[in-house]
């Protein structure tokens, strides 16, 4: 063998008494066939066997199936963002004449999609309020899909989602949530009769800040085949890099969730008892929208609420958001570190109400130690005048 060949050709080592913990990353675009018969026979695999890199690896197929575990699913595709996974989902299910019906407090983004993808590609879309009302008059045949985000996005609604999947149902209509929120460790959406739960893994999954992920999980293989064919036809797929780095992100989601959620409900509990608090959005609050199903349905809160604040703090704010120490300015949430973002949520609602008026503060806390995160929001309070 002459070393050009050499140099190609990798020597087979052992793997005889190596058995680590960590999911090995198998990186590949070319899978190899034993012989020319299955190599001819390649397009007769079925879904679970190995094709192509973008359509699997043995890492990529790990993360698949412990979240599948998770959702207590059939099968779980992956796409490179959450973003990715909303649009999957709706590229599956839409066709041109049909409708889907979403929440006015949906994921922004996701109205970007259908106004400026879906709707000139003769797609509808229609606004429901978060709360169900006036939901079953506005289906109809074109209606084909049923998404849910709970709790909605900033606002915090939590929806009835086995409500509305009764009401799906008996109209033959397909249901879809975000459940980025809750993750499958606070809610399973499938439990309660959803077709398609949806994650971004970039927020708690991948828990550091630095994993753009997302995921679908369903309970139906001819669903998860129709995924599968538009991902194919899209040519999605994700890296086992990023497959491992959401694998190790799960190993500490359960303590990483306990404890936010603790620390953040213990924070919101504080706030509200604040004399010149605005409303806090927590749904384990009494009070905040939606909080008596969030009770039925959920097993805990996640470490993301909101905080609306009263108009005379919004000239303060600025200032107030520069001096914090502990807390950074930022979008995105589920990481390590804290954040608080000041978000308007008007210009993404269709359905008027008092708080869409407002700034509202979105606040995520992360592993901090809480003293010096109290430390930042009480300094917080007192630059806005929020404490007395
Ligand atoms: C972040 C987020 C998304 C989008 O996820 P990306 O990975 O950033 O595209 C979707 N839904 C919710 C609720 C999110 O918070």
């Amino acid at each position: 063998m002459k070393d050009a060949t050499r140099c190609i050709i990798h020597p087979t080592v052992s793997t005889e008494g190596f058995d680590s913990l960590a999911v090995p990353v198998h990186r590949a675009s070319t899978i190899l066939f034993k012989d020319a018969a299955t190599y001819a026979a390649r397009t007769q695999r079925d879904l679970d066997g190995y094709s192509y890199g973008l359509h699997g690896t043995p890492t990529t197929r790990t993360l698949e199936a412990q979240l599948t575990a998770l959702e207590g699913g059939l099968r779980t595709v992956l796409v490179p963002s959450g973003q990715a996974a909303l649009a999957v989902v709706l590229l599956t299910v839409l066709m041109p004449g049909d409708c889907v019906l979403i929440p006015d407090t949906a994921y922004p983004p996701l109205t970007g999609l259908c106004r400026g993808y879906l709707e000139p590609r003769g797609i509808a879309w229609r606004i429901y309020p978060a709360d169900g009302a006036g939901l079953a008059a506005m289906l109809d045949p074109s209606v084909r899909l049923i998404w849910m985000e709970s709790p909605g996005s900033t606002t915090m609604e939590v929806q009835d989602v086995p409500a509305i999947v009764a009401l799906a149902r008996g109209h033959g209509i397909l249901t879809g949530i975000d459940n980025t929120w809750a993750t499958p460790l606070l809610f399973k959406p499938l439990a309660h009769g959803v077709d398609f739960s949806m994650q971004a893994l970039s927020k708690y999954v991948g828990g550091h800040s630095d994993l753009l992920l997302g995921s679908v999980t369903v309970s139906d293989m001819d669903l998860r085949r129709r995924l599968r064919d538009t991902m194919r036809m899209l040519g999605l797929g994700i890296s086992p890099d990023d497959a491992a780095l959401a694998l190790r992100g799960i190993e500490t989601m359960a303590l990483r969730m306990a404890h936010v959620g603790a620390v953040a409900l213990d924070f919101a509990t504080r706030l509200q008892a604040m004399p010149g608090m605005g409303e806090i959005l927590h749904p384990a609050l009494p009070g905040s929208p939606g909080h008596a199903l969030w009770q039925r349905d959920f097993k805990g809160a996640a470490g993301l609420f909101s905080v609306v604040l009263p108009e005379r703090a919004d000239p303060l704010l600025d200032a107030a958001l520069n001096g914090l120490q502990t807390f950074r300015i930022g979008s995105s949430w589920g990481g390590t570190r804290s954040l608080i973002a000041p978000m308007s949520v008007k210009s993404s609602r269709t359905i008027p109400h008092p708080r869409n008026d407002r700034t509202i503060l979105r606040i995520c806390i992360g592993l901090e130690d809480p003293a010096d995160l109290w430390a930042d929001l009480t300094a917080l309070c007192t630059a806005l005048g929020l404490d007395g």
